[in-house]
């Protein structure tokens, strides 16, 4: 990934407050797990024969030959967690996480190998009006950052006994076919035949289209609980997509997945993927409770974000002090400090190592400041300071020291 310099960070903290701010809305509390997790972690959850796993892991041994990995995605780190801090027990949760996820992948633009998602986990809630959260709260969250462009598209797995018996289905299928698999698919007839609707390969598309649809053999559980999702995202006028060839790259789904794309980035089109767990916590040793989560790919949405203005930024108000002449260094930070003292919404830069008036003026004007606080030595004598707005065509001004908050307020607010 390349570094993220201030500029871009700007755009990256507007995003990032926004978003919070919706899932605040939703009441989900932040989490945060460790990016180093044991390896066997992700290959319990995350599964062996998925790409993620199988080819996209940074693994390495430690000292005591441990295997450890860090962290391609973050809902195992949050299960167990979870389980380690009793969380699952006997209560319900709403949590989020923001943070870099590492896979190693060929990086182009939308695809690097340290990445950074938001990440929504909900744990007990058994019903689909949780599934229904997650995606409004995705939709509220398109909406705060007006990103327009974006799809969703929908599809249910099923419980684990319905998903066996289209297993089956889909093992015959496939078998009949099995001299146009590619390798990996014939891998995974045997270890994983669903993730042969994973593939990416488009040699492989006809054969995967033409496969019987895993939606023809849910069982009247996943039946209702997707038709009332579905039905209620009518309700509330969230358009959608069917797609059963929705599978996720990621072994342990149930029931409800979602992804939200883009015709916007490329082939790098999901901002955002999702979906139940229902097994999953059980499965790594927790309380037999029932999840649904999913990720947001920031770079991915970031991108999607229209440049904004300094206002919609939400930027903090610059103010720049410049001082010539003896001794007037040490008035400038006493100043500056009072500055902060009283409001630590302004950014306050002084100038350092000197300068003529002009040379100071220049990076002032280069820092972005609004405004610019001017100290000499005759203002110093006579309590006085220079007041000069700079991205205004206006002249300087003298002010009273004593009532430079006053004016600088005034300034920022007028
Ligand atoms: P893709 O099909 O694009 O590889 P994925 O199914 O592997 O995505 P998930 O595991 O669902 O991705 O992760 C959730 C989101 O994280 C994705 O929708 C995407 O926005 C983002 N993401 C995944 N891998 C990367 C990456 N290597 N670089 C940047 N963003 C990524
Ligand atoms: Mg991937």
């Amino acid at each position: 990934m390349p570094a993220l310099l201030p500029e871009e960070l700007v755009k990256w903290q507007f995003v990032e407050s926004k978003v919070k701010r919706v899932l605040q809305a939703y009441a989900f509390q932040e989490i945060r797990t460790p990016i180093v997790e044991r390896t066997e972690l992700f290959q319990r959850t995350i599964g062996q024969d998925t790409d993620v796993v199988a080819k996209e892991m940074y693994s390495f041994n430690d000292r005591k030959n441990q295997s450890l990995s860090l962290r391609p995605e973050a809902t195992a780190g949050v299960i167990r967690a979870g389980i380690e801090h009793g969380l699952f027990y006997n209560q319900t949760q709403k949590l989020w996480s923001m943070g870099p996820m590492y896979r190693y992948e060929r990086p182009q633009k939308g695809r690097y190998r340290q990445f950074h998602q938001i990440n929504m986990e909900a744990f007990g809630y058994q019903g689909p009006q949780i599934d229904l959260e997650m995606i409004l709260m995705t939709s509220r969250i398109w909406k705060a950052l007006k990103v327009n462009a974006i799809e969703l598209e929908i599809n249910s797995l099923g419980t684990s006994t319905s998903r066996q018996a289209y297993r089956k289905v889909l093992v015959e299928y496939f078998s009949d076919h099995k001299s146009d698999l590619d390798e990996d698919s014939t891998k995974r007839l045997v270890s994983n035949p669903m993730r042969i609707l994973d593939s990416k390969n488009p040699e492989m598309g006809n054969l995967i289209s033409n496969a019987p649809n895993i939606t023809d053999y849910l069982d009247t559980e996943s039946e209702d609980h997707f038709a009332t999702l579905t039905n209620s995202l009518e309700q509330h006028n969230i358009s959608f997509q069917l797609n059963p060839r929705l599978v996720r790259g990621l072994d342990y789904y149930t029931k409800t997945v979602f992804e939200w794309t883009t015709d916007q980035l490329g082939s790098q089109a999901t901002v955002c993927g999702g979906g139940r767990y229902d097994d999953l916590v059980k499965q790594l040793g927790g309380q037999d409770v029932c999840g649904v989560g999913c990720a947001i790919g920031f770079e991915r949405l970031t991108e999607l974000v229209e440049v904004l203005s300094k206002k919609e930024q939400n930027m903090q108000p610059k103010i720049y002090i410049v001082a010539v002449g003896d001794d007037t260094e040490l008035h400038a930070s006493l100043l500056a400090e009072k500055i902060r003292d009283t409001n630590e919404e302004y950014a306050v830069e002084i100038n350092m190592d000197g300068g003529s008036f002009k040379q100071q003026f220049r990076k002032a004007d280069k820092s972005g400041s609004e405004l610019a606080i001017v100290i000499g030595e005759e203002e110093i004598q006579q309590g006085n300071l220079g007041f000069k707005p700079l991205m205004i065509d206006q002249e300087q001004t003298t002010i009273k020291e004593e009532n430079l908050m006053q004016e600088i307020n005034r300034f920022f607010t007028e």
